[in-house]
C-alpha cells in the first residue's frame, strides 16, 4: 500500500506512523515527490491495517498497490524519476541521453579516440565495457581493473561521466570506485544478491532487461535495488531472444512505451544489442525515440572490424555523429530534445 500524507503533517505523525509500520512488521519507504510525500509499504499488509493506517493524525488516505512490483511502479510514484549523475548530466524526464563508446575497453588509444569523438558527436555518457560476460572463457574478456583506470582518465579528460558493467558480487566496490554508474547486465538481471549490493552503493544503476526477462521479472529485479534505499535506477531494453535468428535479439520497442507506464524510472534503449547489426541502429534508435525512451546506448568503435567483441553491432566515429545529427532532431519532434552537454 502507499500512504498518501496530508499536506499539512508533521515528523510526528510520520514517526507514528512508521512505529506501527514496525509493530506490524513492516518497513515504510518515504518517497518525496513534488506535490506529495508518500510512504511505500511493502510486504503483508492485511485490510484492518490499511483502515487503521488511514485514520492516523497527517495522513490524507491510503491506496493499496495492485502490482507486484510496488517502489517502482507508477502507483506509488506518478513523476518521473531523474537520475543526476556527475558533469550535470541527468537521465529521466523530459530530456534525452545518450551514453555512448566501445563495447570493450581495448586500450588508451582506442577508448580515448572514441570518447574525444563521441563527446564531439553530442554524446552524454562514455561508456566502456572493462568485464565483459561473453559466451565462450576463449574470448576477449577485458582489461579488469587496467579498463577501469583508463575510462577514469577518459572521464577526467573529457568531462563526461561513465558507466560500466559489474558482473559479480566480489567486484562491486572496485567498480564503484572508478565508475558513475553501475551497468547490470542482462545475463546477471536476476543475480539477486549482486542487485542487493548494488543497491547498498547508492550509486545509479543501470538494469538491463534479461535475454528472457518478462517485464514484470525486470520490474522486480528492480525492487531489490531501489528497497537498499537507492532510486537511483535506470532500466535498459537490450533486445529479448525470440525464435527470430535474422538479428542478434528482438528490440522489445513496446516494453519501453508499456514500462514508461507502469513505471516512474527512466528507460534507456539499447539497439545496438537489441539488433546485433550495425545498420540497423539507427532506425531502431529513431523508433525507440518514437515509442518514449528516455535515451540510448549505443556502441561505437574506431575500427569495428578489428574489435575484440560485439564489431558488426558497432558503430563508426562518423556514422554515429550522423546518428547524433537524426535523432536530436527527433528528439525535439517527439518533445524531449537532447540534454545538454556534459559540463
Ligand atoms: C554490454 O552492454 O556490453 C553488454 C554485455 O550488454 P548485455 O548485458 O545487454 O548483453
Ligand atoms: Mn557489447
Amino acid at each position: 500500500m502507499i500512504i498518501i500524507m496530508s499536506n499539512d503533517f508533521t515528523p510526528d505523525n510520520l514517526s507514528d506512523i512508521n512505529k506501527r509500520l514496525d509493530d506490524g512488521g513492516l518497513q515504510g519507504k518515504q518517497i518525496e515527490g513534488t506535490e506529495k510525500t508518500v510512504i511505500a509499504v511493502v510486504g503483508n499488509v492485511y485490510p484492518e491495517l490499511r483502515d487503521e493506517m488511514s485514520r492516523m493524525p497527517g495522513v490524507s488516505s491510503v491506496v493499496r498497490i495492485s502490482k507486484p512490483y510496488k517502489l517502482s511502479s507508477r502507483e506509488t510514484k506518478q513523476e518521473d524519476t531523474i537520475v543526476d549523475l556527475p558533469f550535470n548530466v541527468s537521465v529521466g524526464g523530459n530530456q534525452f541521453v545518450v551514453m555512448a563508446g566501445p563495447c570493450s575497453i581495448e586500450s588508451r588509444e582506442q577508448l580515448f579516440e572514441t570518447a574525444a569523438s563521441v563527446k564531439a558527436a553530442g554524446a552524454h555518457v562514455l561508456r566502456g565495457g572493462a568485464f565483459k560476460p561473453r559466451s565462450s572463457p576463449y574470448s576477449f574478456r577485458g582489461l579488469g581493473e587496467e579498463g577501469l583506470k583508463l575510462l577514469f582518465e577518459a572521464r577526467e579528460e573529457f568531462n563526461m561521466p561513465v558507466i560500466t558493467e559489474v558482473l559479480s558480487v566480489r567486484d562491486v566496490d572496485l567498480v564503484a570506485q572508478y565508475s558513475d554508474v553501475l551497468q547490470i547486465g542482462a545475463r546477471n538481471m536476476q543475480n539477486f544478491i549482486l542487485l542487493d549490493e548494488v543497491g547498498k552503493t547508492g550509486k545509479p544503476v543501470m538494469l538491463k532487461r534479461a535475454l528472457s526477462g518478462s517485464i514484470e521479472e525486470w520490474l522486480l529485479a528492480s525492487e531489490y535495488i531501489l528497497s537498499q534505499d537507492n532510486p537511483n535506477v535506470i532500466l535498459c531494453e537490450r533486445g529479448i531472444r525470440t525464435f527470430e535468428k535474422a538479428t542478434r535479439n528482438t528490440l522489445d520497442l513496446g516494453a519501453i512505451a508499456l514500462v514508461k507506464q507502469l513505471s516512474h524510472l527512466p528507460v534507456i534503449s539499447d539497439p545496438s544489442h537489441g539488433t546485433g547489426l550495425w545498420d540497423l541502429v539507427e532506425p531502431m534508435s529513431l523508433a525507440s525515440i518514437a515509442v518514449g525512451a528516455d535515451g540510448l546506448m549505443i556502441e561505437v568503435h574506431p575500427n569495428p572490424e578489428l574489435a575484440l567483441s560485439d564489431g558488426p553491432q558497432s558503430l563508426k566515429l562518423d556514422t554515429f555523429n550522423n546518428l547524433m545529427g537524426v535523432a536530436s532532431n527527433l528528439a525535439k519532434v517527439v518533445g524531449k530534445p537532447m540534454a545538454e552537454l556534459p559540463s
